[in-house]
């Protein structure tokens, strides 16, 4: 049986700025259901790429509920840094999800591999890994890249993350200077979500 349009939809998500974001993606006519964390625990991501973790995530809180589910995984790669933090990107905000001290990771590692680095220009790019998983619902992801360069400190309180250090190709401002609305038009999540719109 093909895919039909979804009508339901649960975002598969304990992070309230990605919930806030894929809540503004996603077309007015799904009623959107989202996750109350304290009934319902993030599995743990045991994937070795974005997409497996987005599967590990969609397929988890679809049996859990009994909804079709949307997952996201995403994170930023640091070319100097071999791609990390990549899909650690939320591990290394800590157990309190806390940006400053994975914002301040980042910059010790920088500092370990080249102590010139804000001189330089720090290729990096954002990633997003969307899946759907639900009853009678077969395989629908997609991914979506955004290419940049790390700002050399964090400017910025709009959006959520890593946002006040990441540079879009093309752009003087970081994602956490940008308004919502200029995000969405050239950001990882919006790219992966646009190929999904045929079943959404
Ligand atoms: P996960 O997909 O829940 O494992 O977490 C992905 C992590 O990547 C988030 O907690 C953010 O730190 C980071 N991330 C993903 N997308 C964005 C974005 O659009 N802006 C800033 N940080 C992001």
């Amino acid at each position: 049986m093909k895919n039909k349009k979804i009508k339901n939809l649960l975002i598969g998500s304990n992070n309230s700025g990605k919930v806030r974001e894929i809540k503004q993606l996603l077309p007015k006519y799904i009623n959107i259901y989202t996750i109350n964390s304290r009934k319902i625990k993030s599995p743990k991501e045991t994937g070795k790429t974005f997409l497996q973790n987005s599967y590990i995530k969609s397929k988890y809180f679809s049996k859990k509920t009994g909804k079709i589910c949307l997952a996201d995984d995403s994170g930023l790669e640091i070319d100097i840094l071999n791609k990390k933090p990549g899909i650690f990107s939320a591990r290394w905000a800590g157990k309190k999800n806390n940006f400053n001290l994975a914002i301040n990771k980042v910059f010790r590692e920088l500092n370990k591999v080249d102590k010139n680095w804000r001189k330089k220009k720090v290729t990096a790019r954002f990633i997003c890994a969307l899946s759907i998983y639900g009853p009678n619902i077969k395989k629908i992801y997609s991914i979506g890249k955004v290419e940049g360069r790390l700002s050399n400190k964090k400017i910025g309180k709009n959006g959520f993350g890593y946002d006040p250090i990441f540079i879009p190709n093309g752009k003087k401002i970081t994602f956490g200077q940008m308004k919502f609305k200029n995000k969405f038009k050239i950001d990882h999540r919006a790219k992966a979500f646009s190929k999904l719109k045929k079943f959404l």
